[in-house]
């Protein structure tokens, strides 16, 4: 049995080395609401999130090959990132259960697919909130992140969670969706998948590319127009190119002036946002 400063130091060694290896966020969240005889034994979860390059994310709509290959990249990374998670847990002889991470390749695994959901975990952990699109929304870099869970039984503090959207009146990723697959309503803790996304039209229309270019389209136009968090995930080598850009919340690379349209609103905690479209 360990004693409250040395439960404390580990969780400090535990984000410090997280970060270290680079993790954007940690979180630990309390995830005992959610019955299920996993969360039984391991209430509680260390949600991590990685950023991805903001420039790849701004340019997806040129060159989605690009935007492929970064996900990619990330989720592998976050595999490494895990890793280094688990072997702190296990160290330190914690029971801990990876929460598993799938590619669907189909609608019947959509169905199927009835995983832990790492959503649930951060929103838990307070990384932030589910937006209208579905994906989650962290304040300091949007929906722009790759997101996992470790599940534990280690007695890490429990931040508080995320229970309600903080979209407000914003609908441009329900406007960016080609494939209108984004409802447009309000996100609140228990609120199900279908009454925000219609995930098997997302993942269809994603898959019907196959036979054109051998794999299922990225797509990412929900990511990609949400203002939350912009301009704080660049690559340190591309923060020159992206300055003006950042200055405008602008969604089209410069020059600004050819901008077709701007949108303006206002997310639920009053914080204003512009776009250049
Ligand atoms: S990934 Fe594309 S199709 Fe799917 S919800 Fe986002 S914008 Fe729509
Ligand atoms: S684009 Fe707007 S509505 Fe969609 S998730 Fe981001 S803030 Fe929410």
């Amino acid at each position: 049995m360990i004693n409250v400063k040395e439960r404390e130091r580990r969780q400090r060694t535990f984000v410090e080395q997280l970060k270290k290896s680079g993790a954007s966020l940690v979180g630990f969240g309390d995830v005992s609401v959610v019955k299920s005889e996993l969360t039984n034994k391991f209430p509680i979860a260390v949600a991590l999130a990685v950023k991805f390059d903001g420039a790849v994310v701004d340019n997806l709509h040129n060159h989605e090959p690009a935007f492929h290959k970064h996900q990619l990249e990330v989720r592998a990374f976050m595999e490494r990132l895990v890793n280094v998670a688990a072997d702190f847990l296990q160290e330190w002889d914690y029971g801990y259960e990876i929460a598993p991470s799938k590619v669907i390749n189909s609608n019947e695994e959509l169905s199927r697919f009835q995983e832990f959901s790492y959503k649930t975990a951060a929103t838990c952990a307070g990384l932030g909130w589910i937006g209208k699109s579905d994906l989650l929304v962290t304040p300091e870099f949007g929906p722009r992140v790759r997101i996992a869970a470790i599940l534990t039984d280690a007695p890490f503090k429990t931040a508080e969670p995320v229970t309600e959207g903080r979209c407000g009146n914003c609908t441009l990723c329900v406007d960016a969706c080609p494939n209108q697959a984004i409802k447009g309503a309000a996100w609140q803790r228990g609120t199900a998948r279908e009454d925000l996304l219609d995930a098997y039209v997302c993942n269809q229309k994603r898959l019907d590319y196959i036979p054109a270019i051998g794999r299922k389209y990225a797509c990412g136009r929900c990511i990609r127009v949400c203002p939350v968090g912009r301009g704080n995930n660049y690559a340190p080598q591309r923060k020159r190119d992206t300055r003006q850009r950042d200055h405008h919340r602008c969604a089209k690379p410069m020059p600004h002036r050819k901008a077709r349209s701007h949108r303006q609103g206002r997310l639920s905690d009053g914080q204003a946002f512009e776009l250049c479209l």
